[in-house]
Order: structure tokens, then C-alpha cells, then sequence
């Protein structure tokens, strides 16, 4: 990846290594090169033994016997007597569904005698991981299980000198290793062996993780200092344990090297491996595309090319060089653009006509609305058998039923040191008293209430039970945030201007400490209107340059949280009227106005730029929503103070920028950006000013097009070396992408889908809700656990993966358990959409639903049995004359039949278009429509072989017996993939070569949806 270079003099805050100036010793775990995402833990020993990754497993030092004690390398460590009395324990849940381990420390031995180990991890004594720094025998790490015993043992380390040590379980590979001071010194294979056989990973289970002593035995704990003690969810690599053994103790030297590291740890393919359809392919033709001065050209990703022998081959992805500017269009003329084809030396060309543009620039209107969620209610399939759909439905409006508001409720009235009503208990994971996140699933709760409230006018009684919850949680809400700014009793001083709240009582500055002790809660100097689940310094940190981290110094993502719970609260306030809602809004809008407007454009840029600190969700969106709803132009001006001026427009000056179709977030984290994109969108809504469209156009065209992965995720790095990034140059997903560990975080794919559907209100391009049914099917349905609304955080595309589901009960909450609540509460949301003049009907999806066309007076049932039928029927009830719009997919080559009331139509039906079918329509009127599905594969588009086999819409993945290291061979007939394919099409259940293959949204063992085909 190039680094970035700095604009207006700010550090740009991508992926975290790009950026890193701060190195391990501060705290900022984030900035080790190897990427939060594959932290589960990290204990550096230096005052205490808090947990400084941001999952908050904090640790505990028991016993007495211990110090922290001065150090010549690295300043602070914790020092352990070796009289058997103080180690430390970690928490038992922090393992919960991973599946490989590695364990990183620096350990200072000052005797090994008595054989008590560096730790000891494991349900009992039959079943551990141990690693044991012993004289006689050496440093032993083993494996146990009920059967077998792996054993790694390496040279004694040396005593009283610092050494680090570092011990890998690979579950794919099936390896064993450890490493002494960035050195391999064993590595058993054929280590046959999963995680869950080692841990009890239920919350709350049996102490069973220690550090400096043994499990089973009370006697020996370790004469010993620690320090930086880390636990990491990825099988680490030898370049990985080199940098953190280098970087500990060369920060500055470490990050040159970083810049130029690649991992190793991605299948390689020769040039001369054939790469499907391109092995047959012999030319391209030329290409003709006319741009505006200014504006980049969109280059046709698919060309049709010619193949030898008469072979018809697919339209062949070419790969054109993607710019970082405008140079080439800043004045009209002609330029010619060379491009490449994965697996050949074809260069195809593309001759660009660069025209000054002779109009005002416009946009789309928003042509389109959507239904009320209560219009469309999801329905059984036309064999009576629940769908998908209605499960994961259910799942999650049972586990909100149960919910108890208050524990949604507890930070909020903690940081206003209010009592906590009786039984309350806290959330976890990252609504723990301590996460400086706390407070964002309260606003993914807020929207899931109104949303499954709307949806389940099915049934009145769960509606009425939702609806209690609703009102409860913004009555108390509304409560608290009118105490901010306000009199703590009548008569005594407060702070009602947002501009002068001073620091908390008694402290010199701001700070973001959360524990109980240390916590402000001075709400009457809040200044009037704030609502959160924290006081409001880490909104004032931000502007003065505050980075992320756990240190009290340091913040979170102080707007992204403030973005959830505002977005909620108008949706409680849309379903429900309550005004309450909105008030808290209008209130918390005029402080986040009041300080924003303030600022320098500079210091905004900076802040937005910020890595993770200044990651905003949508603020930009629910303040241009404020706007509209309560018709106050000066909430849509607050809304483009959170402009990301970089991406959208390039520079201060908006030279270029994705408003001028410039790729300007290669590299950037995918979930931190999409949300600001579907602001701009929401901006252009109210302003008409046709930049915004442009920006969220050109964004999704890209990200779609040069991002994505065949289940509709986008993110997914190995450079930068973070799985929820971008990968660092647009169409290199084999090169850069395929993260080790997960790679589609399930929150990108939930905006993604969010921004398609908006898109499509104003452009009623097919393509936009092809990729909808393609991350709907593929991504957000098939992240739900099989019997409980547990969800995936990233999801794993690597050969033989497997999910991991987490919050099955509702109580600890990571952002993608936060928009699977959303997601699942509104499946039926982009079914059918109608024209603003209800003129026109769209029948986007084929899910067995029925629409209540209430301005039309009209209803539509859909029955089908689809995707395990190729067919559907649309029943109308009422009378009036509209056009029926559906898509005909993009896949849907093999013909497109209608018939209307048992009459065949005559129709010219193109693949990735809308079918107009316009008449007077009569009660009771009855139009079917068949697809005939098709086997295809989906390439990967710098590595063609590996990819991706579909059947109509549905994602097939092979149901692999374990984890594997390669990607599986498939050989498949070049003419007809469908002659190497056996199975039942209604079952959705196929085979090849013995294999059995089922979709992806029905897969909860091991898989791979990707493939290394060969054709034949
Ligand atoms: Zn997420």
C-alpha cells in the first residue's frame, strides 16, 4: 500500500498501521501492525492487569505477593514472586466460538524451578493448553486433549533477561508452534484438534484461563516479570511474531518496515494456472467512453471478448488502472486508457473523450417510496413451510420480547448518577461500564423496538408488549436529557451552554474515564439538551485532536454512538408519534450543533479523518432526517458539517473526490465510510445539490463493482492489514483482500443494502437491487445462528471456515450485533416499492409476502416457494390501473416468462432490467412469473480460477468435514457447469464429486464458498 500523504497538514486516519506514529508502549494496541481485529486481549502489566483491547477482558491479580516494579526495557512490569501466591485470572468467555489461538508475551524468568507454567488454559486437567518455562525439561508448550497429547518443546529460555515468547494454534493448518524471540523453534503438524474441545467458553464459566500458575495445582506459580501479555484470534505468522518481537523494542525502526511487509498467508497461484474462461479468451475489443471535463469516466468493468474456436465465454472483467485525482480529464480532448485480464497478457484498451460540459448538472429525483413496515407482512411459503425469512423474524421479536429495557437503560442512568431501578443489570461486551462505546445497541434497540412494533401487525399482542417498551425506554431517555443543563435543585449554579461545559469536578481537564470511581456525573453542567451513555468529554476530546484508545485520554467513537441513538429515537418517533422522541433529538441536534459550527473547516477535516475517534455512523444522514422531519434548514447545515471533504470531494477546494468519481476510499474502513455516504445521500434528499447524489452514486458503482466478495461483503484487507478495511487499490481482492480470520464484517453489508435501496428511490436501476437480493440471501440472512438470534460479527470466506455466532441472549453487543437487530426486524423493507404518484408498482424480491397498498386500496399476496422454485405468483386484490414493475434478474439468461391470468404475455425481458406489465388491473388478477435458475460462477476478479458458484440467486458452499488450508479443487465442465453438478433443485441440495453443497444461508458447519475451479 503507498502511504498516504498528508493534505493540509493533518495525519489522515485510515487503516491503523498506515498512520501508526504511536507504537505498542502507549496503549494503542490498535497500532501493531497486525490489526485490531485479531485482538482478543492484551494485558501489558504496566499498572494493572485491565485488558487494553477494546473487548474489556479485564484480568485479575490474585493474591497479595506482587508488584509492579521499575524496568529498564520497558519501564513498568508486573513482577510475580514464585511463592505460589499471585497470579492472574482472565475471564472464561473471552474464547467464545474462535477458532485458532495465539498467545504473546514478554517474560522475564528468574527461576523455573518448581515447573509452574507462563499459563494454563482449559476446561480441566484432561483437556489444556499449557506452556511451561522449566529448567530440566526446557520451555514446553503442549496441547491436551481427551486422546492426545501435542507437545512443542524448545531449548531452556535463558534466566533473568527478558524473552519473548509466543505460542500458535493453527486450526486450519493443523499446527502447533512456538516461537522465542521472533524465532520458530518447534512446530508439530498433524495436530488434530478444535478450540471447543479446550475451552467452556459460556459466560460466567469455571475460572479456567490463569497466567503464572496451574490450573490443576495449588503449589508452583511463576518466579517471574510479565509484561504484554496478548491473546490473538488469528493463527499468527512468522512476519507477524517478528514485528511484535522487533517493534516492542524499535518502535520508529518497526514502522519503515511495516510499511513494506506482505503477508504470506493467502494460497499462490503460477501465471500459468488457467484462470477459467481467460484461458480460452483471445482478444478484447476497444472500447469508446465520453466523460465531462472534471469528471473521471466509468470504464466498462465487463467487455464482451472474443474467444477461440467459436467458444461462447462470459462478458471478461477487465482491470483498468484506477487514479487517484483528475489529471487526465481536466481539459477536453482525448486520452487512451490500457488496461488488463487476469491470467493473460491482453491489453485492452479504452479511447476516452473528455467533453466540456455544456448544462447544468442534475440528478435524479427520488422518484420512489418505500412501504410503512406494517404494509408488508411476511407470509409462509406456497407449500405452507416457514421461510427463512419469517425464522430469523421470529428469532429476533421473541429475544426482544424478553429484553428488559433497563439493562438498555443502565449506562445512561449511570452516567447521569441516577439509582438503577431494582434488577437492572448491565450489558457487556461493549456496553460495559468501562467501553467507551457504551450506549450504541441501546440506539440499535430503540430502532429494532419501532421496527419489529411496525412489522408485527400480525399479532396486536406483541405489538402492545413492544409498544410498552418503547414508551419506557424514551420516557426515561427524555427524563435524563432534561437534566443536562439544568439545576441539579433549584436555586444552584448549572451549565446551559453547550460551548461552556467545563471539565468534570475536581479534575484539571476532560478525560473519558468511565469506571465507577472515576465517572462524572455533573449533568447540570452539561449544557442543555445532551443525551448519551457517557458524559460529554469525549465529544470535546475529539476536537482537541483525541485519538482512539483505552486510556482515559483517549476516546472511542463518541458520534458513532450518538448517530445509533438519534436514529432510533426518530424511528420510535415515525411509528409511534411520540413527541417525546423527538425532542430529545432537536435537543441533542442544537449541542452538536452549537459545538460543530464553531469550528474551523480544518479541524473538522481532521476530526473526520481520524481513525476509529472520528468515525461517525450516519450522523450526517439522522441530522439531514432531523431536518426534514421537523423542517428546520438549520439541522441539514449541521448535517454537512459531518462532510468526509476527502472522500467526497478530494480536498478542501473539491478538486475531485468521489463527487468527480474518484476512488478516494481504497484503503479506509469499509463500515466507518459507508454510513457517511448514505448521509450525503440523504443530504441531496433536502439540498438538491447534485454533488451529494453524484458522491453516492459513484461510491456504490465502485464498491460494488471493485470490492466485493461474492456474498456482498466489501471489506475484508490483508493490506491494509485490517479485516474491516477496504483493500489498499480498488480490483485486487486476491492480491490485498481475503483477511485471515473474517473478512465481511456484517455491519458493511447491512448499509450497503441500506444504500441500495435508496439509490433505487431516485435511479431504478436493476443492478442496485440485484446486488440487494445478492447480500439479503447470501450475507444478512445467512449471519443468524440456527436456533437463536446469536449473529456473526465478520463472516469467513477462506477455504473451510466456519461462522461464529455471538448474543444469543441480548446482553452484549458488538456493532454487527447491533444492525442484526436491525436487520432482521425489517427482511420485508425492499420487497416492493411504489412510484410517489402511485402510479407504479416494483416488485423488487420474491419473498411470499402480502402488501397492503393503502393509498391504492389495493392488496398483493405473493406466493412462492423461491429460491427453491423458480416461479411466483402475484395475486391482486382491488381494482385500478398502475404499472407492475419487477426485475428480471441480472442471472435470469436462460429466458423470463410471464403469463396474466393464465395467458401468456409476449415480452421482451432483458437480464438486469425492469419488466413493465402495465394495465387495469381487476380483482383477483393473477400474474406468474418464472425464471428458470442456472448454475454460474462468480470469479474473483484478479484470480479468476477462484470463485464462487451460484444457482440463481442462491450462494451454494461446499459443506466441508474440516478446517483446510487450500482452497477446494473443483473441476467443472467448460461448456456446461451444470453437467458436473448432480442434486435436487427444491431442496436446493447439490453435489459434486461427492461433495454436497447447500446454500450459504443454510450453512452452519464448516464451508468454502470460494473454489479453485478448473475447467475442462
Ligand atoms: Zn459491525
Amino acid at each position: 500500500m503507498k502511504m498516504l500523504k498528508p493534505i493540509v497538514g493533518i495525519i489522515l486516519g485510515l487503516c491503523a498501521w498506515s498512520t501508526s506514529t504511536v507504537f505498542a508502549q502507549s496503549g494503542d494496541q490498535i497500532l501493531d501492525g497486525i490489526g485490531e481485529t485479531g485482538l482478543i486481549a492484551r494485558y501489558t502489566f504496566e499498572e494493572n492487569a485491565k485488558d487494553w483491547s477494546r473487548n474489556n477482558l479485564h484480568g485479575t491479580i490474585e493474591g497479595s505477593e506482587y508488584n509492579f516494579v521499575d524496568d529498564k526495557v520497558f519501564d513498568k512490569v508486573l513482577s510475580l514472586p514464585g511463592d505460589g501466591k499471585a497470579f492472574i485470572t482472565i475471564p472464561g468467555e473471552m474464547l467464545a466460538g474462535e477458532e485458532s489461538l495465539s498467545i504473546s508475551g514478554w517474560v522475564y524468568l528468574r527461576s523455573s524451578e518448581g515447573g509452574a507454567p507462563l499459563f494454563d488454559f482449559g476446561k480441566n486437567g484432561k483437556s489444556s493448553f499449557i506452556a511451561t518455562p522449566a529448567a530440566t525439561d526446557g520451555f514446553v508448550a503442549q496441547v491436551c486433549t481427551e486422546n492426545n497429547t501435542y507437545t512443542a518443546s524448545a531449548e531452556a529460555i535463558a534466566l533473568n533477561e527478558w524473552n519473548h515468547v509466543v505460542v500458535v494454534i493453527n486450526v486450519p493448518t493443523k499446527s502447533f508452534s512456538t516461537y522465542v524471540n521472533g524465532t520458530l523453534v518447534r512446530e508439530v503438524k498433524d495436530v488434530d484438534v478444535e478450540l471447543k474441545q479446550l475451552f467452556d467458553s459460556r459466560k460466567g464459566a469455571a475460572e479456567q484461563f490463569v497466567i503464572g500458575k496451574s490450573l490443576t495445582s495449588d503449589a508452583a506459580s511463576l518466579d517471574a516479570k510479565l509484561h504484554d501479555f496478548r491473546i490473538y484470534r488469528i493463527p499468527l505468522n512468522i512476519r507477524q511474531i517478528g514485528w511484535i518481537h522487533f517493534s516492542a523494542r524499535h518502535p520508529e525502526e518497526a514502522e519503515e518496515l511495516l510499511r513494506n511487509r506482505q503477508d504470506p498467508d493467502l494460497p499462490e497461484f503460477s501465471e500459468s494456472t488457467p484462470q477459467l474462461y481467460n484461458e480460452y479468451l483471445t482478444s478484447v475489443p476497444t472500447v469508446e467512453v465520453e466523460t465531462e471535463v472534471g469528471f473521471l469516466p466509468r470504464l466498462p468493468r465487463f467487455v464482451k471478448g472474443v474467444y477461440s474456436n467459436n467458444f461462447q465465454g462470459p462478458d471478461v472483467r477487465v482491470l483498468w488502472p484506477a487514479p487517484e485525482d483528475n489529471k487526465e480529464v481536466l481539459s477536453a480532448g482525448k486520452y487512451a486508457v490500457t488496461g488488463r485480464v487476469a491470467g493473460t497478457d491482453i491489453q485492452p484498451k479504452a479511447i476516452v473523450t473528455v467533453v466540456e460540459h455544456d448544462h447544468d448538472h442534475t440528478a435524479p429525483h427520488r422518484t420512489l417510496e418505500a412501504f410503512d413496515l406494517n404494509e408488508v407482512e411476511l407470509t409462509e411459503d406456497v407449500h405452507d413451510h416457514e421461510t427463512k425469512f419469517v425464522e430469523n423474524r421470529d428469532k429476533f421479536v421473541d429475544g426482544l420480547l424478553e429484553t428488559n429495557p433497563d439493562a438498555f437503560l443502565y449506562m445512561f442512568r449511570n452516567a447521569f448518577g441516577q439509582e438503577q431501578p431494582a434488577g437492572a443489570e448491565p450489558l457487556g461486551v461493549w456496553d460495559s461500564q468501562e467501553t467507551k462505546l457504551r450506549g450504541h445497541a441501546t440506539g440499535h434497540y430503540l430502532s429494532a423496538l419501532a421496527q419489529a412494533y411496525s412489522s408485527a401487525a400480525y399479532d396486536p399482542a406483541i405489538q402492545a408488549k413492544l409498544a410498552g417498551k418503547m414508551e419506557y425506554m424514551v420516557n426515561t431517555l427524555y427524563e435524563l436529557s432534561q437534566l443536562s443543563g439544568t439545576p441539579k435543585t433549584t436555586g444552584e449554579e448549572s451549565v446551559a451552554d453547550p460551548l461552556a461545559v467545563p471539565p468534570g469536578p475536581g479534575k484539571a481537564g476532560f478525560d473519558s474515564d468511565l469506571t465507577e470511581t472515576g465517572i462524572r456525573t455533573d449533568y447540570w453542567n452539561w449544557g442543555k439538551g445532551f443525551i448519551s451513555a457517557y458524559p460529554p468529554d469525549q465529544f470535546i476530546m475529539l476536537e482537541h485532536g483525541a485519538k482512539y484508545g483505552t486510556d482515559n485520554d483517549k476516546v472511542w467513537a463518541p458520534y458513532y454512538t450518538l448517530h445509533k441513538i438519534l436514529a432510533g429515537l426518530m424511528d420510535i418517533y415515525e411509528v409511534s408519534g411520540n413527541e417525546k422522541a423527538l425532542d430529545i433529538v432537536e435537543g441533542m441536534g442544537d449541542w452538536v450543533h452549537a459545538r460543530l459550527s464553531v469550528l474551523p473547516t480544518e479541524t473538522l477535516i481532521s476530526i473526520w479523518n481520524t481513525y476509529i475517534a472520528g468515525e461517525f455512523g450516519g450522523m450526517n444522514e439522522a441530522l439531514a432526517r432531523l431536518s426534514r422531519l421537523t423542517d428546520d434548514k438549520n439541522y441539514l447545515e449541521t448535517a454537512k458539517l459531518f462532510d468526509n471533504i476527502r472522500v467526497f470531494f478530494g480536498d478542501a477546494d473539491h478538486s475531485h473526490g468521489l463527487a468527480k468519481n474518484v476512488d478516494m476510499f481504497r484503503g479506509l474502513h469499509a463500515n466507518q465510510h459507508i454510513p457517511q455516504i448514505m448521509g450525503a445521500l440523504e443530504i441531496y434528499r433536502d439540498s438538491q445539490e447534485p454533488e451529494y447524489f453524484d458522491i453516492a452514486d459513484n461510491f456504490w458503482n465502485k464498491a460494488t463493482g471493485d470490492y466485493m466478495y461474492s456474498i456482498g461483503g466489501v471489506a475484508g484487507a490483508r493490506n491494509p492489514a485490517n479485516a474491516e478495511c477496504f483493500t489498499a487499490e480498488p480490483a485486487t481482492l486476491y492480491e490485498n483482500g481475503f483477511a485471515v480470520g473474517g473478512q465481511n464484517e456484517t455491519c458493511a453489508t447491512y448499509n450497503m443494502l441500506k444504500l441500495s435501496r435508496n439509490l433505487f428511490l431516485y435511479n431504478q436501476q436493476a443492478e442496485l437491487m440485484d446486488y440487494y437480493e445478492r447480500g439479503l440471501y447470501n450475507h444478512i440472512l445467512a449471519s443468524v445462528a440456527e436456533d437463536s438470534p446469536a449473529n456473526t460479527y465478520h463472516v469467513p470466506l477462506r477455504a473451510g471456515s466456519v461462522k461464529q455466532f455471538s448474543n444469543a441472549h441480548m446482553d452484549g453487543f458488538t456493532c454487527c450485533n447491533g444492525t442484526a437487530l436491525e436487520s432482521n426486524t425489517k427482511l420485508q423493507n425492499s420487497i416492493y416499492f411504489k412510484s410517489a404518484d402511485n402510479d407504479a408498482l416494483y416488485v423488487n424480491l420474491y419473498v411470499p409476502s402480502t402488501l397492503k397498498w393503502t393509498d391504492k386500496n389495493v392488496t398483493v399476496t405473493q406466493t412462492t416457494a423461491y429460491p427453491k422454485e423458480d416461479n411466483t405468483t402475484l395475486t391482486i386484490n382491488g381494482s385500478g390501473k398502475f404499472d407492475l414493475n419487477v426485475r428480471v434478474p441480472h442471472w435470469a439468461t436462460d429466458g423470463f416468462y410471464v403469463t396474466v391470468n393464465g395467458k401468456k404475455e409476449e415480452v421482451k425481458a432483458e437480464p438486469g432490467t425492469y419488466l413493465a406489465i402495465s394495465r387495469k388491473w381487476k380483482d383477483g388478477d393473477k400474474v406468474e412469473l418464472r425464471m428458470p435458475f442456472r448454475f454460474y460462477l462468480e470469479p474473483v476478479m484478479d484470480q479468476q480460477n477462484v470463485a464462487s458458484l451460484f444457482y440463481g440467486p442462491v450462494l451454494l458452499a461446499a459443506q466441508e468435514e474440516g478446517p483446510r488450508k487450500e482452497w477446494r479443487k473443483v473441476t467443472l465442465d467448460a461448456e456446461d457447469i451444470s453437467k458436473s453438478i448432480s442434486g435436487d433443485p427444491e431442496k436446493l441440495e447439490f453435489e459434486i464429486d461427492g461433495v454436497v453443497y447447500k446454500p450459504f444461508y443454510e450453512t452452519y458447519g464448516r464451508h468454502s464458498v470460494y473454489l479453485d475451479v478448473i475447467l475442462k
